[in-house]
């Protein structure tokens, strides 16, 4: 009567007891068959697996518990990320391939890594030695020798449980019942010490997410005083090349020594002029001529002044040089003293010295002869194309920000 009572107690115990959400992580070497086992816990064929790249997630429920297992990756590269799921576990499963003997040394060195490990120590583990179907598999008592289990559970004190089983014998139901055995047991120990590993599990976890939390803005800070430098960087090479942020818009900003000595520039003008001169008395015309220099002169004084100023109103590189030079240069081609073409000619000059600053065709040159048959049309503009034919068509990539596609504005 009274074991009935008994009984019955248990039952209602158990039956008002809270769900507990339990997470546990399956981990080991890779091609070990965590994918296999978790696919067999969660009721799937096990045999179809690719090898875990990162992780996957099997969620199940066992009498009052919901269990998360993470199968983790086991590459050699990504075994760094396991740490990160320690805090929150309550248990370990350690699967190890029983028939590859050759990777015996490199699972006992792993496993004490994990046991190791300061969020784990003290924790239950299940030792799944997998493979067990396969010729030549070690039983359980020569998987315990070549890690040296006992050993390795002893020092880190945890409570541990091999079992011998293969992942691909059967899923769901039918699954292989050592491993079913193995879990088991596992909750088993996790019920009865719940509310210590509980208690361990939140304080560790909200350690974790501090440190997780700092070393995210450790990482913002560290990106940020990049960018800072970086953005620094690009002012001072501004400063350098005499450019200011707006040339950083210009696609195709004019690539000359913004600091030519004035005074050279002028003495070679007046070499030019002087050799001018020169052959313009030759020729008996030295009163037109005389004019005709006094009039250069003006004009490339007030040629100087016009570039200085467009440069302070465009911040664009402007070259001197070839401001003061061309006129003299088109002088030379044309050699007409009339005052009526030398209006002409000042025309053409100031429009030459503006397109030095972009790259446009010449076709806007209001001295060439008009073509009857408009230019054709830019070619086709991809990334590879030389950035003189892109700037058309830059504005019309302007046009499609709209369809999200690109916009360079
Ligand atoms: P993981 O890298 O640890 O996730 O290993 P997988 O679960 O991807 O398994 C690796 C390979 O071993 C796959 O081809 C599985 O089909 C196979 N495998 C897993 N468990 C067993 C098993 O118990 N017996 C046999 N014969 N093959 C298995």
């Amino acid at each position: 009567m009274f074991s009935l009572m008994a009984t019955c107690c248990g039952w209602v115990r158990r039956w008002r007891e809270p769900v507990r959400k339990v997470t546990l992580v399956m981990v080991g070497l890779d091609n070990a068959g965590k994918t296999a086992t978790a696919k067999g816990i969660q009721g799937e064929y096990p045999e179809d697996v690719a090898p875990t790249v990162g992780f996957s997630k099997v969620d199940l429920r066992q009498g009052k518990f919901e269990v998360t297992i993470f199968d983790l990756g086991g590459g050699k590269k990504i075994r760094g990320i396991w740490k990160n799921y320690y805090a929150e576990s309550y248990g370990v499963i350690f699967v190890v391939d029983s028939s590859d003997e050759q990777r015996m040394e490199e699972t006992k060195e792993t496993m004490s890594e994990v046991l190791r490990h300061p969020r784990i120590s003290g924790k239950p583990i299940l030792v799944l030695a997998n493979k067990q179907d396969k010729e030549g598999a070690l039983g359980e008592a020569d998987v315990i020798e070549c890690l040296s289990l006992e050993q390795l559970v002893n020092e880190h004190k945890c409570l541990c449980q091999i079992e011998p089983c293969s992942a691909v014998l059967g899923y769901g139901k039918k699954i292989d019942k050592s491993i079913k055995k193995g879990l088991y047991w596992l909750l088993h120990i996790i019920a009865r010490d719940f509310d210590a590993l509980n208690e361990r599990i939140q304080k560790d976890t909200m350690e974790q997410r501090a440190l997780e939390e700092q070393e995210k803005q450790e990482r913002a800070e560290r990106v940020r005083k990049l960018r800072e430098e970086r953005e620094q960087r690009e002012r001072e090479e501004a400063e350098l090349d005499g450019t200011s942020g707006l040339a950083d818009l210009d696609p195709e900003p004019v690539i000359v020594n913004p600091f030519q000595p004035i005074a050279s520039v002028i003495i070679e003008n007046e070499k030019k002029l002087e050799k001018k001169r020169q052959n313009m008395e030759k020729d008996n015309d030295g009163c037109s001529l005389k004019h005709k220099m006094d009039h250069e002169q003006i004009e490339t004084q007030s040629q100087i002044s016009n570039s200085s100023q467009r440069n302070s109103e465009f911040g664009l590189v402007e070259n001197y040089q070839e401001a003061l030079t061309q006129p003299l240069e088109n002088e030379d081609e044309t050699d007409q003293p009339s005052s009526e073409s030398d209006n002409g000619k000042k025309k053409t000059k100031k429009l030459r010295i503006k397109r030095s600053h972009r790259v446009e065709p010449v076709s806007t040159d209001e001295s060439a002869p008009k073509s009857p048959t408009p230019p054709p049309p830019p070619p086709p503009v991809g990334w590879g194309t030389p950035k003189v034919t892109r700037l058309p068509k830059l504005q019309l990539l302007g046009e499609t920000r709209h369809n999200g596609i690109f916009s360079l504005s």
